[in-house]
This record gives C-alpha cells, structure tokens and sequence, in this order.
C-alpha cells in the first residue's frame, strides 16, 4: 500500500492506493496560508491521516509515500530547493525528511506536475501516446514533456510551459520574469487582474465568491461566472486561452508531440468547449498542417495524488 500527497496552492489532497489508479481512501484539506512549511508539514500529515483512515488502513500498512510539490526538487534528499504559489514559504526546506519524521514513514519528493503527468501517462489521457505535452492549468501553469515514452528531465526540470514567453515586455510574472504564459493563464494571475477590473468594472466574481464562502476566485468560481455571462470573467479567461495558445502551440511546433492533454482545476472545471478553444489558439502558432490531439486529463483532481503515490518507497 502507498501514500499520495498532492501538495497545492490552495488544497492538499491524499490518496491510499495499491500502486494503481485504485484508490483506497481519500482526503482534502486546505493548504495552510501561515506558518510557512512547518505548518505545511503538519497538515499534509493530517491529510495521509484521514486518508488512511477513508481506507481502513494502518499507517505501518504504508511501504512509504509520495509528495507532489510545487517547485523545484531535489529527489535524492526530498529538499524543495524553490516553491511556487505557496505563500509563506521562501527559501529551501527538507520536506521529505520533515515528513517523514512526522508520520513515521520513508517519504519520496517530486515535482507535482511531473508526478501527475506521469499518472496521466500510465492510467489517463496519455495511454497510447509515445509523446505528449501535459499542461496542468491551475494557480499557477505546469508542464511535461514525455518523448519515446518516458518523462523528459532535461537538468531536472523540463516542461516549465507556464514561463514560457507569452507576450515579450509583458506582466510581470511570479517567477520574476515578464510576459509569461502563466501571468496571464495562472489562476493566481487571472484573480489579480479581476481584482483590479472590479474596482472600475461590474462582474459577478466576487459576488459568487461570497456566495460559495470562498475567499478566493477559485475554478468553480470562474466556471459559474462565465455560465452567468460576465464580460469580466470571459475577457480575462479568453485572455488566459489566447496565452496558453502561443505556448502550447510553440511547443508543439517545437517538440511535435502525438498529443496535448490538458487538467488542473481550470482545465477540468472549464472542460471540452475550453480545450477546444484553446486548441484553436494554439493551431495558430503551431508550424505543422496535421495538429496532435487534444484532450483533457482523465484522473481529475485525484491525479496529482495518484501520481506522487507512484514515486512512494
Ligand atoms: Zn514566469
């Protein structure tokens, strides 16, 4: 049996699984916002926690687990060398070890885009595709590559499509650099820009926001949005598909891949009429006549976890 943990922006998600797609038991929690990684540490354990319990299963039942994290990683010592989107947490942290000395079990680090491609690539969209992009639209944008069948590496970090040039002089991005695909396709991107809009313009947002006691413009918040017409929420949406176009189209013209799966909470809540726009805009920057095939993620919101649970000891 393993653990997997899907370390997010805005969730934590934990699955029990048997080294499958099964999954035996489940867990979400909200990732905590203060109390830097420490506090991460404490709330994922929480979460393997209450998925093992969703299972009926000991935590000595557990080989190990796997952490999907986002950032940079160094997968010998579980040490997260550089985070994104997670506030509070600045500079390197041993996750792995920290974890490990918490539930009691050896623990794995990986990227958490890398671990989710590589699930959709054994049980989901990617099944049958040699090669493909996988492009997980969400708070932030992530990316990878798998060519010949395996995941690309390059020095470790390979398929950053979301700082991928979108617009050169451009926003300026989390990552410190300008115009990236994610500072106009990110979610954290997307909810700052409608922020500033609201100020002078009417939208919905943030009405449906307080409706569904959030206290962010989460994807199911978009989602209802632009099901009730507003003009803010399309023009900033139809904004992020027209950055995620230029990337995935020049990557495609780039890597020629078999396919483009597409998740992440955006990618799933906006769902097929979104993936097809977005394939739209990126045909206008790919170099080649036969397009690959887009599709959209098949393992939902539970890949990234079943995917860390495939890098668990
Ligand atoms: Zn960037």
């Amino acid at each position: 049996m393993k653990g997997g943990v899907d370390l997010g922006g805005t969730k934590i998600q934990a699955v029990v699984s048997d080294g499958t797609a099964l999954v035996l038991g489940r867990a979400r929690r909200e990732t905590p916002r203060s109390g830097g990684p420490e506090a991460i540490v404490l709330e994922l354990a929480e979460a393997l926690r209450a998925a093992l319990d969703d299972a009926g299963v000991e935590p000595m039942g557990l080989s190990g687990v796997g952490v999907g994290a986002p950032g940079s990683i160094e997968p010998d010592t579980g040490v997260v060398v550089q985070v994104a989107n997670i506030e509070g947490w600045e500079a390197p942290f041993p996750l792995g070890p920290a974890l490990a000395e918490e539930i009691g079990r050896p623990v794995a680090v990986g990227n958490d885009v890398n671990v989710a491609v590589e699930a959709e690539r054994r049980f989901g969209a990617g099944r049958g595709f040699d090669s493909f992009l996988g492009v997980f639209w969400g708070t932030g944008v992530g990316g990878g590559i798998v060519m010949d069948g395996r995941m690309l590496a390059g020095r470790g970090s390979a398929g950053e499509i979301g700082h991928v040039c979108a617009k050169p002089g451009g926003r300026r991005c989390n990552c410190g650099l300008d115009g990236c695909v994610e500072a106009y396709a990110g979610r954290g991107a997307l909810e700052e820009r409608a922020r500033e809009l609201a100020k002078e313009r009417k939208t919905v947002l943030c009405e449906i926001m307080e409706k569904r006691g959030r206290d962010r413009l989460t994807s199911g918040v978009w989602l209802r949005a632009l099901q009730a017409g507003d003009t803010v929420a399309e023009e900033l949406i139809e904004r992020a598909v027209q950055a995620l176009g230029v990337g995935i189209g020049s990557a495609v013209t780039l890597l020629d891949v078999e396919a483009v799966v597409v998740g992440g909470g955006l990618g799933e809540r906006l769902g097929p009429e979104w993936l097809q726009r977005i394939e739209h805009a990126a045909r206008a920057h790919t170099f080649f006549r036969e397009p690959p095939a887009y599709r959209l993620a098949e393992l939902g919101d539970l890949g990234g976890a079943i995917g860390a649970s495939l890098i668990a000891p």
